[in-house]
C-alpha cells in the first residue's frame, strides 16, 4: 500500500513537472499607462522609467493594440474577472460590484486544480472568490496601508495594517509572504498581484523623493497648444465655448478641476514658494504643474518597477521564474499632459490603450510585438486557455494564446475593439461616449447624456485616421475624402454594438438619445448647437454659485 501511495505521488509530481498547467502570475498596476513604460514610451523613453518591466517585455511578447472597454478602474477589473463587457456584467461605472459567485476567472482556476490568491487593489467590493486574499479596501491608502484579509470574521471584518509602509512595498511583501508560507508546491498557482500605484493622487515612498528631482521632464507637444483640428462640438462646444468645461486639465483651463490649481496644495514641496496661479502666466503654471505631476507619478512607477525586481528575484531563486506565465498590465491608460488632459475616461488611445506584456519562455518567443486587437474581456480566456480550461460560452472574450505563441493572428480574429464610457460629466467632466477602434481608424460618438438621457452636452462625432494621425489630433469626420470610410465604419460600429450585446436595452432613455443623433443630419447638428449654449449657461450658473468664476 505504502509503495502505491509513493508511486502515485511520484506520478502526480511528474505530471506537474511536465508543466501541463503552468503557474500564472497576473500583475496589474492602477493607471500605469503605456507612455510611462519603457517598452512603449516615446516622450519619456530617455528617462528609462521601467527597466524591470522592459526586461520582461524583451523576453516575451508586447501587445501594441490592447484596449479596455471602459477606461476606469472598477469596470476594467470587472471585465477581467468575468470575461464580459460592462453592459453585460453590470459594472458600467465606479459604483458597480461583482458578486462572489460571479467571479468566474478565479472560480474556474480553482476548479482546474490551481491554488488561487489575490493581493493588492481589488475594487470589486464583494468578497474575493480566491483561496487566499489580502486586498485594499476601495482605493486603499498609499501609506500605512490597510488590507482586508481572509480570516475568522466574515468579509470585510478581518483587517491588518502595514504601519509605516508604502502600498507598493506592503503589497509586494504580502505576495512574497504568501509564496514563502502559503504556497502549496504540489499545485500550480494563479496569483493576482495588483498595485494601487500610480493611481492619483500620486504619493511615492519617501526614498523616491530625490528621484528625478533635478530632471526637467520632457513635455508632450500638445501640452500648451492643442490643434484646432482636434475634437468636435462635443468636446469643445459650439465655437469652442465649452473648452473650459469639458475634460479636466493640467493648466488652469478647467476651473472645476485643474492640476495647476490642485497640486500645489497636495505637493507644496514640488512648487516654488512664489507659485501663484492668479499672478503667474498660464504657461508657467501649466509647466510647473506638469513637472510636479510627472515627477510624483514617475516616482510611483519607479516603486512598482523596483518591487517587481524584488518579486522576480524571489521567483528566480525558487526556480519558478521560467515556468510561470507572467503578465504585466495596467487597468487602463492615462493622460500624461497630452492635449492638456489629466486622468483617463476618454475613448482616445491615451486612456483606451492598456499596456499588455506576457513572458513565458516555454512557449512564447522572446522579443515579439503584436498589433492584434485584444481587449480586457479577452484576458481571462487567455489565462484559462494556458491553464488548459475550456472557455465557458457565457464569457464574451476569446483566448489569444495562439497569438502569444506565434505572433500571428488566426484568420478569424477580431478586427475592432468596442468602447463605452457611461459616467457622463462625472468627476472629470467627460461626456458619455462610445467608440469603435480598428487597426487603422477610430470612430467616436459622443452622445452626451446620462443614464436617463438627461444633463445633455452637445452630441458629436469624431473620426481619426490612425495610420496618418496616431495621436488623434485631426478629426476627419466631415472631410469629404473620408466619407466612404466613415459610413462603412458607422455601419460596422452598429453591428459591433449588437454583437457585444450593447443593444440599448440596459438604459433605454439613454439609448433614445444615442439613436436620435446617430445619423447626425443637419437638424441634429443644429440641435447640438442649442444644447451647447444651454449647457454653457447652466455650467456658468453652477460655477458662479460655487464661487469659481
Ligand atoms: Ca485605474
Amino acid at each position: 500500500m505504502k509503495w502505491m501511495i509513493a508511486a502515485l505521488v511520484f506520478v502526480q509530481t511528474l505530471a506537474f513537472a511536465e508543466n501541463k498547467q503552468p503557474n500564472i502570475l497576473f500583475i496589474m498596476s492602477d493607471d500605469h499607462t503605456a507612455q510611462a513604460i519603457g517598452a512603449y514610451a516615446t516622450v519619456l523613453k530617455d528617462l528609462n522609467p521601467t527597466p524591470t518591466i522592459d526586461r520582461l517585455a524583451a523576453e516575451g511578447i508586447v501587445f501594441d493594440n490592447a484596449f479596455c472597454s471602459n477606461a476606469i478602474c472598477t469596470p476594467s477589473r470587472a471585465c477581467i474577472i468575468t470575461g464580459k463587457y460592462p453592459h453585460v456584467n453590470g459594472v458600467v461605472d465606479l459604483g458597480g460590484n461583482i458578486e462572489t459567485q460571479h467571479q468566474t476567472l478565479p472560480i474556474l482556476m480553482r476548479q482546474a486544480g490551481y491554488q488561487t490568491a489575490i493581493i493588492g487593489k481589488w475594487h470589486l467590493k464583494r468578497e474575493p472568490n480566491f483561496d487566499y486574499y489580502k486586498v485594499l479596501p476601495g482605493q486603499g491608502k498609499y501609506h500605512h496601508t490597510e488590507f482586508r484579509i481572509q480570516g475568522e470574521k466574515n468579509w470585510p471584518g478581518n483587517t491588518v495594517t502595514h504601519e509605516g509602509q508604502h502600498s507598493s512595498d506592503a503589497i509586494t511583501d504580502s505576495t512574497l509572504e504568501w509564496f514563502r508560507t502559503k504556497r502549496d508546491p504540489d499545485k500550480p498557482f494563479f496569483v493576482c498581484h495588483q498595485f494601487k500605484a500610480p493611481h492619483d493622487f500620486f504619493d511615492n515612498a519617501e526614498r523616491y523623493q530625490s528621484y528625478l528631482a533635478d530632471v526637467d521632464i520632457p513635455e508632450p507637444d500638445t501640452l500648451y497648444d492643442v490643434p484646432e483640428t482636434f475634437g468636435s462640438i462635443a468636446t469643445r462646444g459650439f465655437q469652442d465655448e465649452l473648452v473650459t468645461h469639458i475634460g479636466t486639465s493640467i493648466g488652469s483651463r478647467n476651473p472645476r478641476r485643474s492640476y495647476a490649481v490642485d497640486l500645489k496644495r497636495l505637493y507644496p514641496e514640488e512648487f516654488p514658494s512664489h507659485y501663484d496661479v492668479k499672478t503667474m502666466s498660464e504657461r508657467e503654471t501649466t509647466r510647473l504643474a506638469y513637472q510636479a505631476y510627472l515627477k510624483k507619478y514617475l516616482r510611483c512607477v519607479k516603486g512598482v518597477d523596483d518591487n517587481l525586481e524584488r518579486l522576480f528575484a524571489y521567483l528566480k531563486q525558487e526556480g519558478l521564474y521560467d515556468n510561470t506565465i507572467i503578465i504585466y498590465t495596467g487597468d487602463q491608460g492615462f493622460w500624461l499632459g497630452e492635449n492638456d488632459y489629466q486622468d483617463k475616461r476618454w475613448a482616445y488611445d491615451k486612456s483606451m490603450r492598456m499596456p499588455f506584456i506576457v513572458r513565458y519562455p516555454k512557449s512564447i518567443p522572446a522579443g515579439i510585438r503584436s498589433d492584434a486587437i485584444v481587449e480586457n474581456v479577452d484576458f481571462p480566456a487567455l489565462m484559462l486557455d494556458f491553464a488548459g480550461v475550456s472557455i465557458p460560452a457565457s464569457m464574451q472574450g476569446r483566448s489569444f494564446k495562439q497569438i502569444c505563441e506565434t505572433g500571428k493572428e488566426p484568420t478569424d480574429w477580431k478586427q475592432a475593439a468596442y468602447y463605452r464610457y457611461w459616467m457622463h460629466m462625472a468627476h472629470h467632466d467627460n461626456p458619455g461616449e462610445m467608440a469603435i477602434r480598428t487597426k487603422t481608424h477610430k470612430l467616436i460618438y459622443f452622445y452626451g447624456c446620462d443614464y436617463k438621457g438627461e444633463n445633455q452636452t452637445p452630441p458629436g462625432w469624431e473620426l481619426y485616421d490612425l495610420t496618418r494621425d496616431p495621436d488623434e489630433l485631426n478629426n476627419v469626420y466631415d472631410h469629404p475624402d473620408y466619407r466612404t470610410v466613415r459610413d462603412q465604419l458607422k455601419q460596422q460600429f452598429a453591428e459591433l454594438r449588437a454583437q457585444v450585446g450593447d443593444d440599448g436595452s440596459h438604459y433605454p432613455e439613454c439609448e433614445k438619445v444615442v439613436q436620435e443623433f446617430w445619423d447626425y443630419d443637419a437638424a441634429d447638428r443644429q440641435k447640438a448647437i442649442e444644447i451647447s449654449r444651454a449647457f454653457k449657461l447652466s455650467r456658468e450658473q453652477a460655477l458662479g454659485k460655487a464661487g469659481k468664476l
